[in-house]
Protein backbone atom coordinates (compact mmCIF):
# COMPACT_ATOMS: atom_id res chain seq x y z
CA UNK A 1 0.00 0.00 0.00
CA UNK A 2 1.77 3.36 -0.73
CA UNK A 3 0.57 4.71 1.80
CA UNK A 4 1.90 2.40 4.22
CA UNK A 5 5.12 2.28 1.90
CA UNK A 6 5.27 6.21 2.29
CA UNK A 7 5.20 6.22 6.26
CA UNK A 8 7.77 3.66 6.86
CA UNK A 9 9.97 4.75 4.42
CA UNK A 10 9.33 8.42 6.81
CA UNK A 11 9.37 6.31 9.78
CA UNK A 12 13.16 4.67 8.86
CA UNK A 13 14.48 8.33 7.93
CA UNK A 14 13.06 9.75 11.55
CA UNK A 15 14.66 6.54 13.34
CA UNK A 16 18.12 7.14 10.86
CA UNK A 17 18.10 11.02 12.27
CA UNK A 18 17.30 9.94 16.25
CA UNK A 19 19.32 6.91 16.27
CA UNK A 20 22.94 8.60 16.89
CA UNK A 21 25.15 9.42 13.93
CA UNK A 22 27.10 5.73 14.05
CA UNK A 23 24.52 4.03 12.72
CA UNK A 24 25.12 3.38 8.96
CA UNK A 25 24.14 5.31 6.62
CA UNK A 26 20.19 5.12 5.12
CA UNK A 27 19.45 4.62 1.83
CA UNK A 28 18.04 7.47 1.32
CA UNK A 29 21.56 9.04 2.31
CA UNK A 30 23.49 6.84 0.50
CA UNK A 31 21.25 7.54 -2.81
CA UNK A 32 21.98 11.73 -1.74
CA UNK A 33 25.58 10.69 -1.68
CA UNK A 34 25.76 9.03 -4.60
CA UNK A 35 23.45 11.28 -6.45
CA UNK A 36 25.32 14.00 -5.98
CA UNK A 37 29.12 12.35 -6.91
CA UNK A 38 29.88 12.93 -3.17
CA UNK A 39 31.39 9.99 -2.96
CA UNK A 40 33.71 10.42 -6.50
CA UNK A 41 34.26 14.07 -5.43
CA UNK A 42 37.77 14.95 -3.38
CA UNK A 43 36.88 16.24 0.21
CA UNK A 44 38.69 18.94 0.51
CA UNK A 45 36.14 20.21 -2.51
CA UNK A 46 33.34 19.44 -0.83
CA UNK A 47 34.23 20.73 2.61
CA UNK A 48 34.90 23.82 0.58
CA UNK A 49 31.85 24.62 -0.59
CA UNK A 50 30.40 24.73 2.59
CA UNK A 51 28.95 28.36 3.45
CA UNK A 52 27.94 28.18 6.65
CA UNK A 53 27.47 25.26 9.75
CA UNK A 54 24.08 23.54 9.92
CA UNK A 55 22.54 24.69 13.48
CA UNK A 56 23.57 21.35 15.62
CA UNK A 57 25.36 20.13 18.97
CA UNK A 58 28.93 20.61 18.39
CA UNK A 59 30.38 17.39 17.88
CA UNK A 60 34.15 16.71 16.92
CA UNK A 61 34.26 13.74 14.83
CA UNK A 62 37.79 12.14 13.83
CA UNK A 63 40.99 13.62 14.22
CA UNK A 64 42.98 17.22 13.76
CA UNK A 65 44.24 16.05 10.50
CA UNK A 66 41.42 13.47 9.68
CA UNK A 67 38.12 14.78 11.15
CA UNK A 68 35.06 17.24 11.04
CA UNK A 69 33.13 19.48 13.10
CA UNK A 70 28.89 19.27 13.77
CA UNK A 71 27.35 22.18 14.57
CA UNK A 72 30.48 24.44 14.83
CA UNK A 73 30.20 28.12 15.64
CA UNK A 74 31.24 31.34 14.09
CA UNK A 75 33.89 33.91 15.52
CA UNK A 76 32.90 37.38 15.15
CA UNK A 77 34.46 39.02 12.53
CA UNK A 78 35.64 41.93 15.10
CA UNK A 79 35.39 41.67 19.03
CA UNK A 80 36.12 43.73 21.55
CA UNK A 81 40.03 42.46 21.64
CA UNK A 82 40.32 40.53 18.46
CA UNK A 83 39.60 40.89 14.39
CA UNK A 84 39.22 37.60 12.44
CA UNK A 85 41.90 38.20 9.44
CA UNK A 86 41.78 37.05 5.55
CA UNK A 87 37.49 37.00 5.93
CA UNK A 88 37.60 35.54 2.19
CA UNK A 89 38.70 32.12 3.29
CA UNK A 90 35.32 31.14 5.45
CA UNK A 91 37.78 30.37 8.43
CA UNK A 92 36.70 31.90 11.21
CA UNK A 93 34.92 28.64 12.48
CA UNK A 94 35.56 26.55 15.19
CA UNK A 95 34.13 24.32 18.24
CA UNK A 96 32.77 26.57 20.42
CA UNK A 97 35.39 25.73 23.16
CA UNK A 98 37.90 26.90 20.39
CA UNK A 99 36.05 30.48 20.14
CA UNK A 100 35.70 31.00 23.98
CA UNK A 101 39.04 30.03 24.27
CA UNK A 102 40.10 32.21 20.98
CA UNK A 103 38.18 34.94 22.85
CA UNK A 104 40.03 34.28 26.36
CA UNK A 105 43.57 34.72 24.65
CA UNK A 106 42.32 37.82 23.00
CA UNK A 107 41.34 39.40 26.30
CA UNK A 108 44.67 38.68 27.56
CA UNK A 109 46.35 39.90 25.23
CA UNK A 110 45.00 42.92 25.44
CA UNK A 111 46.54 43.41 28.60
CA UNK A 112 49.95 43.42 27.17
CA UNK A 113 51.92 46.63 26.33
CA UNK A 114 51.44 47.54 22.53
CA UNK A 115 48.53 44.90 22.03
CA UNK A 116 44.78 45.93 21.94
CA UNK A 117 43.93 42.21 21.38
CA UNK A 118 44.51 39.15 18.47
CA UNK A 119 44.57 39.06 14.97
CA UNK A 120 43.20 35.80 14.19
CA UNK A 121 44.63 33.90 11.23
CA UNK A 122 42.64 30.63 10.07
CA UNK A 123 40.56 28.58 12.68
CA UNK A 124 38.22 26.08 10.54
CA UNK A 125 35.89 25.71 7.75
CA UNK A 126 31.84 25.66 8.29
CA UNK A 127 31.87 21.85 8.88
CA UNK A 128 35.67 21.37 9.23
CA UNK A 129 37.30 19.23 6.84
CA UNK A 130 40.10 19.29 4.69
CA UNK A 131 40.77 22.75 2.66
CA UNK A 132 41.44 23.02 -0.50
CA UNK A 133 44.95 24.96 0.67
CA UNK A 134 47.18 25.08 3.06
CA UNK A 135 46.91 22.77 6.34
CA UNK A 136 46.69 19.36 6.96
CA UNK A 137 45.32 19.80 10.25
CA UNK A 138 42.50 22.28 11.20
CA UNK A 139 39.88 19.47 10.37
CA UNK A 140 37.93 19.28 13.48
CA UNK A 141 37.52 22.71 14.83
CA UNK A 142 40.22 22.88 17.75
CA UNK A 143 43.06 24.37 15.60
CA UNK A 144 43.76 28.21 15.26
CA UNK A 145 46.66 30.49 13.80
CA UNK A 146 47.15 33.71 16.10
CA UNK A 147 49.14 36.17 14.10
CA UNK A 148 52.24 37.42 15.67
CA UNK A 149 51.38 41.06 14.55
CA UNK A 150 50.54 42.36 17.63
CA UNK A 151 46.93 43.82 17.05
CA UNK A 152 47.29 47.70 17.57
CA UNK A 153 44.14 48.24 15.56
CA UNK A 154 41.14 46.91 16.17
CA UNK A 155 38.99 48.95 13.15
CA UNK A 156 40.48 46.90 9.88
CA UNK A 157 37.97 46.87 6.98
CA UNK A 158 37.21 43.94 5.49
CA UNK A 159 39.58 44.72 2.73
CA UNK A 160 42.47 45.68 4.79
CA UNK A 161 42.29 41.97 6.59
CA UNK A 162 43.19 40.46 3.25
CA UNK A 163 46.00 42.15 2.24
CA UNK A 164 47.79 43.47 5.70
CA UNK A 165 50.83 41.16 6.43
CA UNK A 166 51.83 39.56 9.73
CA UNK A 167 55.17 39.72 11.03
CA UNK A 168 58.26 37.20 10.87
CA UNK A 169 59.49 36.86 14.33
CA UNK A 170 62.17 34.64 13.50
CA UNK A 171 66.41 35.18 12.41
CA UNK A 172 68.31 32.22 10.74
CA UNK A 173 65.71 30.04 9.65
CA UNK A 174 64.05 29.65 12.53
CA UNK A 175 66.98 28.63 14.39
CA UNK A 176 66.72 32.09 16.93
CA UNK A 177 64.17 34.45 17.10
CA UNK A 178 64.16 38.06 15.52
CA UNK A 179 64.01 41.79 15.82
CA UNK A 180 60.28 41.23 15.80
CA UNK A 181 60.30 38.88 18.55
CA UNK A 182 59.71 40.43 21.87
CA UNK A 183 58.83 40.07 25.49
CA UNK A 184 54.87 40.46 24.95
CA UNK A 185 55.22 37.53 22.67
CA UNK A 186 56.81 35.17 25.30
CA UNK A 187 54.18 36.20 27.77
CA UNK A 188 51.72 35.37 24.77
CA UNK A 189 52.97 32.54 24.27
CA UNK A 190 52.86 31.47 28.05
CA UNK A 191 49.69 32.29 28.98
CA UNK A 192 48.22 30.52 25.46
CA UNK A 193 50.30 27.55 26.47
CA UNK A 194 49.31 27.40 30.35
CA UNK A 195 45.77 27.16 29.48
CA UNK A 196 44.47 23.51 30.53
CA UNK A 197 42.31 23.33 27.05
CA UNK A 198 45.67 23.74 24.97
CA UNK A 199 46.97 20.20 23.77
CA UNK A 200 49.77 21.59 22.14
CA UNK A 201 50.69 25.24 20.74
CA UNK A 202 53.59 25.02 17.85
CA UNK A 203 56.23 27.36 17.35
CA UNK A 204 59.38 28.04 15.31
CA UNK A 205 62.79 26.31 17.10
CA UNK A 206 64.11 29.38 17.78
CA UNK A 207 61.16 30.83 20.01
CA UNK A 208 60.77 27.70 22.27
CA UNK A 209 64.75 27.57 22.76
CA UNK A 210 64.49 31.82 23.56
CA UNK A 211 61.59 30.93 26.39
CA UNK A 212 63.72 27.75 27.85
CA UNK A 213 66.70 30.15 28.17
CA UNK A 214 64.48 32.66 30.13
CA UNK A 215 61.63 30.80 31.96
CA UNK A 216 62.94 30.98 35.80
CA UNK A 217 59.27 30.38 37.12
CA UNK A 218 57.00 27.71 36.50
CA UNK A 219 58.34 25.55 32.96
CA UNK A 220 55.41 23.18 33.31
CA UNK A 221 53.74 24.99 30.02
CA UNK A 222 57.14 24.58 28.00
CA UNK A 223 55.98 20.93 27.60
CA UNK A 224 53.17 22.19 25.38
CA UNK A 225 55.03 24.31 23.76
CA UNK A 226 56.17 22.65 20.42
CA UNK A 227 59.33 23.45 18.24
CA UNK A 228 58.01 23.70 14.16
CA UNK A 229 58.97 24.64 10.58
CA UNK A 230 57.17 27.73 9.70
CA UNK A 231 55.26 28.94 12.23
CA UNK A 232 56.97 32.35 13.07
CA UNK A 233 54.42 34.77 11.53
CA UNK A 234 51.50 33.32 13.80
CA UNK A 235 51.87 30.25 16.38
CA UNK A 236 49.05 27.51 16.22
CA UNK A 237 46.84 26.79 19.10
CA UNK A 238 45.70 22.84 19.22
CA UNK A 239 42.96 22.27 21.72
CA UNK A 240 42.19 18.91 23.58
CA UNK A 241 39.22 16.95 22.68
CA UNK A 242 36.06 18.84 24.53
CA UNK A 243 34.55 16.69 27.66
CA UNK A 244 32.36 14.73 26.71
CA UNK A 245 33.44 14.89 23.01
CA UNK A 246 33.47 10.70 22.01
CA UNK A 247 33.82 10.75 18.66
CA UNK A 248 36.98 12.87 18.87
CA UNK A 249 40.44 11.62 18.32
CA UNK A 250 43.43 12.57 20.78
CA UNK A 251 46.80 12.76 19.88
CA UNK A 252 49.19 11.59 22.28
CA UNK A 253 50.23 13.97 24.94
CA UNK A 254 53.48 15.30 24.27
CA UNK A 255 56.81 13.59 25.91
CA UNK A 256 57.13 14.20 29.97
CA UNK A 257 59.20 16.79 30.43
CA UNK A 258 59.64 20.77 29.38
CA UNK A 259 60.79 19.60 25.96
CA UNK A 260 63.77 21.95 25.84
CA UNK A 261 66.79 20.09 25.03
CA UNK A 262 64.93 18.62 21.85
CA UNK A 263 64.28 22.38 20.64
CA UNK A 264 67.88 22.88 21.42
CA UNK A 265 68.29 20.01 19.14
CA UNK A 266 65.76 21.31 16.05
CA UNK A 267 68.08 24.58 16.42
CA UNK A 268 71.44 22.86 16.18
CA UNK A 269 69.87 21.15 13.42
CA UNK A 270 69.04 24.18 11.86
CA UNK A 271 72.62 25.70 12.36
CA UNK A 272 74.30 23.11 11.18
CA UNK A 273 72.41 20.26 8.80
CA UNK A 274 72.82 16.91 9.62
CA UNK A 275 74.55 14.88 6.78
CA UNK A 276 72.31 13.44 4.35
CA UNK A 277 71.16 9.67 5.06
CA UNK A 278 73.83 7.66 2.70
CA UNK A 279 72.48 6.01 -0.22
CA UNK A 280 69.65 7.40 -2.85
CA UNK A 281 67.04 9.78 -0.98
CA UNK A 282 63.91 8.45 -0.10
CA UNK A 283 60.91 9.51 -2.37
CA UNK A 284 58.49 11.37 -0.15
CA UNK A 285 55.40 9.33 0.61
CA UNK A 286 52.58 9.87 -2.10
CA UNK A 287 49.86 11.69 -0.52
CA UNK A 288 46.48 10.03 -1.81
CA UNK A 289 43.49 12.65 -2.25
CA UNK A 290 41.10 12.22 0.73
CA UNK A 291 37.93 10.90 -0.16
CA UNK A 292 34.89 10.92 1.88
CA UNK A 293 35.38 7.26 2.61
CA UNK A 294 38.84 8.33 4.43
CA UNK A 295 36.76 10.43 6.97
CA UNK A 296 34.72 8.84 9.91
CA UNK A 297 31.24 8.01 8.69
CA UNK A 298 29.65 10.84 10.34
CA UNK A 299 31.70 13.42 8.25
CA UNK A 300 29.19 12.31 5.18
CA UNK A 301 25.98 13.08 7.65
CA UNK A 302 27.60 16.52 8.55
CA UNK A 303 27.87 17.20 4.92
CA UNK A 304 24.84 15.86 4.06
CA UNK A 305 23.50 18.26 6.83
CA UNK A 306 25.05 21.30 5.22
CA UNK A 307 24.30 21.29 1.35
ZN1 LIG B 1 47.89 26.24 11.93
Amino acid sequence: MPFRAACLCLLALLLAACAGDETPLSEAEHQLVTASHMDETPARRLFGRVRAAAPATAAVYGGYSRGCLQGAAQLAETGPTWQAMRLSRNRNWGHPELLDYVRDLSAFAATLPGWEGLYVGDMAQPAGGPMLTGHVSHQSGLDADIWMLPARDLTLTRQARESLSSISTRRAGGAFVGDNWTEQHWHLLRAAASDPRVARIFVFPGAKVWMCDRETGDRSYLRTIRPLHGHHYHFHVRLNCPAGARDCVAQDPPPPGDGCEEARQWQRNIISPPPPRPGPPRPAPARGETMLNDLPLQCTRVLLRSQ
